[in-house]
């Protein structure tokens, strides 16, 4: 399957290059987080990939296996200094328009706290 065309001034490549605020909750080399504009749950954190990802299969497909692992680390860890383990929490990654994608820059969703799951 090939990769999707990837749109440079889709809404999170314009945070991660700075043209947008966002609240910011980590970053290292590969990985920004930031809170959701319209939160979900009490917790509602959006974590991306610095790379040129448009959905989760182009950037398994494509990103090296280091950065792959580095993200989904980064998701734990992020669950972990949220403080959404003891409440529970969901990742969610919609993908494609016809599964309920807005943005076309890959990201999972971390929603937690009380009422985060429905
Ligand atoms: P998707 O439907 O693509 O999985 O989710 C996109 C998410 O991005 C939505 O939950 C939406 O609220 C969030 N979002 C859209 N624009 C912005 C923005 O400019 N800033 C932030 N922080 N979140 C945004």
């Amino acid at each position: 399957m090939s990769a999707t065309v990837y749109d440079k001034n889709n809404i999170f490549a314009r945070i991660l290059r700075g043209e947008i605020p966002c609240s910011k909750v980590f970053e290292n080399d590969d990985v920004l987080a930031f809170h959701d504009i319209h939160p979900q749950a009490p917790v509602h954190v959006l974590v991306i990939p610095k790379g040129e990802y448009v959905t989760f299969g182009d950037f398994v497909a494509a990103a090296p296996a280091t950065t792959v692992a580095a993200f989904f680390q980064a998701v734990g860890t992020l669950a972990s200094t949220l403080g959404v383990i003891d409440s529970g929490y969901r990742i969610v990654s919609n993908n494609g328009t016809g599964g309920g994608q807005e943005v076309p820059h890959f990201h999972v969703h971390l929603k937690g706290g009380k009422g985060a799951v429905a």
